[in-house]
């Protein structure tokens, strides 16, 4: 089955606003078993959402439509809709209640005119209930394509994504299943993980899919099948996976969709050990992808950006000696930061970083791009410096994925 999805809003096109509706949809419809064919981002006129419902009309199976059902001027998808099914716009009575009650409760505000029209729809239309607004959304079918038009606030669209509208799909839609295997990988980059699979690739079974996900540092791989049966679909990619090579598989951190992070997280809290982290030129980013994770208090103790020199030394407690000897961006200061870190956050673990990352070299004494990682352990302490190149960016991240690394190991 088909699907394409359509994000209307003059604020998404001049990039006021990222476009995050069509990124949800996508990944719930895939779930569902749906081909997402095409997404658009268009504009809220009145001709440029006409001229989608007729190019997709017998194209798709289903367009979900996000946007322009509020009951200001700039709303039109209610009017485009009646035009486009020539139908015309009645109450709902059961969506009038609803509004009332809502207002009456949460706003304590009597119904006015401008709300009583979001309990108008086109008179063909199903009702899709909205819990959480006061815009509903609707659905109504033309041909062989069946239509859903959904607010363009986040959390309603989603509230109603999961309330009435999947319930209709599931029970309306009969999809092949779809099962994505992800097989996150790290220290070996794109194209060298691509030859080290090159075999093993060109003997996939023909209808099995792998795409390669780069970001620094690590490459995600997603393994994709569709079928009719979940479990024998999981079962034959499991099989191809036991065949991949010991020189892929060893860089394989974990099988699941998650981030490194957390993957780390796991085995420290399985441990029972605690992490901190002295981040300079990562800025803290470490100590921010750790807390964003729930449940993380258990094994991290916390984290200090010290990045001017006098506050690697006066405050996390380099000796100025070290700094004056061998440069604030070296590998014998990276490990005083991380020695200093696990001191001072009494953590069994601590990650220190230290570099220059550009874009200018400033009056650093090292390259551009280049980072020192500090790794201190319960039994050791050492340090490694890398040459990550450029943007500032990439080497942010890079040094990131690359401290990681040397802590799993
Ligand atoms: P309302 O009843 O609030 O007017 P609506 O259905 O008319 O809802 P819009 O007016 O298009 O929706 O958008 C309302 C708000 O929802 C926007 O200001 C924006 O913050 C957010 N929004 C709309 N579309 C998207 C999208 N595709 N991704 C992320 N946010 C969005
Ligand atoms: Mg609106």
């Amino acid at each position: 089955m088909r699907a394409s999805i359509v994000t209307i809003g003059d604020e998404l096109l001049i990039g006021q606003i990222v476009d995050t509706n069509s990124a949800y949809l996508a990944k719930e419809l895939d779930k569902l078993g749906f081909d997402v064919d095409t997404i658009y981002t268009i504009s809220d006129k009145k001709e440029s959402i006409k001229r989608i419902l007729l190019d997709q009309l017998d194209k798709v199976d289903l367009v979900i439509l996000t946007g322009g059902l509020g009951p200001t001027k700039d709303d039109v998808t209610k009017k485009v809709f009646c035009e486009f099914f020539d139908d015309t716009l009645v109450v709902n009575n059961d969506v009038l209640v609803h509004v009332t009650t809502l207002l009456e409760n949460y706003y304590k505000r009597p119904i006015s005119d401008i709300n009583k029209q979001q309990a108008y729809v086109p008179s063909t239309a199903t009702v899709l209930f909205n819990p959480v607004g006061t815009a509903p959304g609707m659905l109504i079918k033309k041909g062989s394509t069946t239509y859903v038009s959904l607010p363009g606030v986040p959390f309603e669209m989603k509230t109603i994504f999961k309330g009435d509208l999947s319930t209709y799909l599931v029970s309306n839609f009969q999809n092949q299943v779809k099962v994505h295997q992800t097989i996150l990988t790290y220290g070996v980059g794109e194209s060298l993980l691509a030859e080290i699979l090159e075999e093993w690739e060109e003997n996939l079974p023909s209808d099995m899919h792998l795409a390669y996900l780069p970001s620094p540092g690590s490459v995600r791989l997603r393994l994709s099948v569709s079928g009719k049966d979940r479990k024998v679909l999981q079962e034959r990619l499991n099989n191809i996976l036991a065949l991949m090579p010991v020189k892929a598989k060893e860089c394989v951190r974990s099988y699941e969709d998650v981030e490194f992070p957390e993957i780390i997280i796991k085995e420290l809290q399985i441990r029972k050990k605690t992490i901190s982290f002295a981040e300079s030129c990562t800025g803290g980013k470490l100590a921010v992808l750790f807390s964003t994770v729930p449940g993380v208090s258990s094994c991290f103790r916390g984290g200090i950006v010290p990045y001017a020199t006098e506050v690697k030394t006066s405050f996390l407690g380099v000796d100025s000696a070290v700094v004056d000897e061998f440069s604030v961006v070296s590998e014998e200061v990276a490990i005083e930061m991380a020695k200093e870190a696990q001191k001072k956050f009494q953590s069994d673990y601590a990650i220190s970083t230290t570099g220059n990352a550009g874009p200018t070299k400033g009056d650093s004494t090292v390259e551009i791009g280049t980072v020192c990682i500090g790794i201190a352990t319960p039994t050791e302490v050492y340090a490694k410096t890398y040459f990550l190149g450029q943007p500032r960016e990439k080497v942010v991240n890079s040094a990131i994925a690359r401290g990681l690394e040397l802590i799993y190991n």
